[in-house]
């Protein structure tokens, strides 16, 4: 992309949010907020979501996920079948359609998934069955700290459909797996906590847990490297305090903050028992189905990242296996966008894959200003055109943590391309 073609929103004033991190997603322009607790993702806010998005999908679609898409605007029935029409009271915003029936903005969707399966699903052999989607969740919280609590807010919410309880536990293990897999893949820091069930009922649930200066989780986590030991105010575990050993390998536990970024839980037949959601088994008889239900907050992973990687001088995504989500991944920065640095510049841009490039090719910047404007939007790498290209023909390629090297003009996409596909 050429910078004169993109709009930007990034910002210099950017006082009088919350904290830091609220500050930055603001300067970097990646949202722009509508009112409290309710945010727009920008062209370069929208671009990192959607590598988020593709990364989740990615290990999602490889346990076996299948993708559907589910109506946020829902009636009544269901959620009284359920008796969560009560129990969400206060945080599910409610209201009358024009016929007067009781309607409402789902907070979540497993009444959503049984209504969807039912009459098709019957046969013990129809199951197991994964069922995810990427939507807009609706709750009335209160707002707080940008993106990590909001009205309306982007999950990938995914549903297991069992005919045993030994089924339940098996893909329940292969979904906590392939989170830890996600979190990795997208570099953020995170543990596990054990976890009450409160709303969602069932009889087992665990969170993912960002240790962060300010979160809404009160969290005792382990530090050690690979270890993903946590208990945060909300886990049933008492008794465990920074100080203590580590249950998981034996390293000093320490107190901090959290984010929850992801919940697995086995809902066993809480939700399959009042709809009377059954499957015929190989016996004759009949069972309700065993489900479990796994969410991601997208928006507040966004969130988790900046305030995890992000500095001063603006975002630092990580750069993992899988790349790194930033909204560019490449930015060409020429002295002077002119002769045969221009030229330079254009061939590098097209090399690069225009996409995923930001070539900086307005007039009315300085270096400076292009410098940092790809550092504040954290973009991972960046291509220098400028005295030295014109004396050795090499470009001098520079990585977001400041470490140079010069390479020759050629060689750029393919460095570039291997630490970030
Ligand atoms: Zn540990």
């Amino acid at each position: 992309m050429r910078r004169s073609d993109v709009t930007l929103f990034t910002s210099r004033e950017a006082q009088g949010w919350e904290n830091d991190t609220v500050q930055l997603t603001v300067r970097a322009g990646l949202v722009r907020q509508f009112g409290g607790g309710l945010f727009g993702f920008t062209p370069t806010g929208e671009r990192v979501r959607r590598n988020v998005i593709r990364r989740i999908e990615a290990e999602m679609d490889a346990i076996g996920g299948q993708l559907v898409s589910l109506p946020t605007l829902q009636y009544k029935p269901i959620w009284e079948q359920s008796g969560r029409w009560g129990s969400f009271e206060g945080e599910m915003f409610t209201f009358e359609n024009r016929d007067g029936q009781a309607m409402c903005l789902a907070p979540s969707h497993e009444e959503g998934i049984v209504h969807l399966v039912e009459g098709s699903v019957r046969s013990y052999d129809d199951l197991p069955v994964l069922l995810y989607q990427v939507e807009r969740k609706h709750r009335d919280d209160h707002p707080r700290n940008g993106l990590l609590r909001t009205k309306e807010f982007t999950m990938k919410d995914a549903y297991s459909l069992h005919a045993t309880e030994a089924s339940l536990d098996e893909w329940y293990t292969r979904l906590r797996e392939a989170y830890c897999r996600i979190f990795d893949a997208v570099g953020v820091d995170f543990v596990v906590a054990d976890a009450q069930n409160s709303v969602m009922g069932g009889s087992a649930s665990e969170e993912f847990v960002a240790p962060v200066e300010n979160g809404s989780l009160e969290l005792v986590y382990c530090e050690a490297v690979g270890c993903r030991f946590g208990v945060t105010d909300e886990s049933p575990t008492g008794g465990i305090d920074a100080g203590d050993a580590c249950p998981d390998c034996g390293e000093t536990l320490v107190a901090g903050e959290g984010i929850e970024i992801g919940h697995v839980f086995k809902l066993g037949t809480r939700y399959s028992d009042p709809a009377g959601l059954t499957v015929d088994t190989a016996d004759g008889t009949t069972r309700l189905v065993q489900m479990g239900s796994y969410g991601i907050g997208v928006d507040r992973l966004v969130h988790t990242l900046v305030e995890q990687h992000g500095g001063e001088t603006g975002l630092r995504w990580p750069v993992t296996d899988h790349g790194s989500v930033a909204p560019y991944t490449l930015a060409i920065v020429p002295l002077d966008y002119d002769e045969d640095i221009a030229a330079a510049a254009d061939q590098l841009h097209h090399a690069c894959g225009r996409g995923a490039v930001l070539l900086f090719d307005d007039d009315d910047q300085t270096i400076g200003e292009r410098f940092a404007e790809s550092d504040l939007l954290g973009i991972p790498w960046k291509a220098i055109l400028g005295n030295h290209y014109r004396e050795t023909g090499e470009v001098e390629l520079e990585k977001r943590d400041g470490k140079k090297r010069f390479v020759a003009l050629d060689d750029v996409a393919e460095i570039v391309g291997r630490s970030s596909n």
